[in-house]
């Protein structure tokens, strides 16, 4: 699961994908594990936001922002229109065995 979750840089595509999430054309993999990415720092103002800590807010397609940029976009994701909210926590075992990934969203 680790070398799917590196080895699939479609999944940091941009927002709102019209093919969906865990479809490939041509490959074997059907279907990925339903995880959120969890994403290392907001992409609008690039503030960090560690798994393992509360304070992010992603949208469904699972962009990702600090609670002042959520609060300053009304809790609306500015890629998709859809609502952001409180993104779970992952802790201990969890985010030992899955990771958080690594490739930062925002662009200065
Ligand atoms: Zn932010
Ligand atoms: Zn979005």
């Amino acid at each position: 699961m680790l070398l799917v979750v590196a080895l699939t840089p479609r999944r940091y595509a941009a927002c709102p994908s019209p093919e969906g999430r865990g479809v490939e054309t041509g490959g074997g993999l059907m279907h990925e594990p339903l995880m959120l990415d969890m994403r290392p720092d907001c992409e609008r103002c690039g503030a960090d936001l560690p798994a393992q800590a509360p304070g992010a807010f992603i949208c469904s397609f699972e962009c990702t922002f600090c609670a002042e940029c959520a609060e300053a976009l009304d809790e609306r994701c500015p890629n998709c229109g859809g609502e952001l909210m409180d993104r779970p926590t992952r802790t201990g075992k969890a985010l030992a065995g899955n990771p958080a990934v690594t490739s930062r969203r925002f662009q200065s």
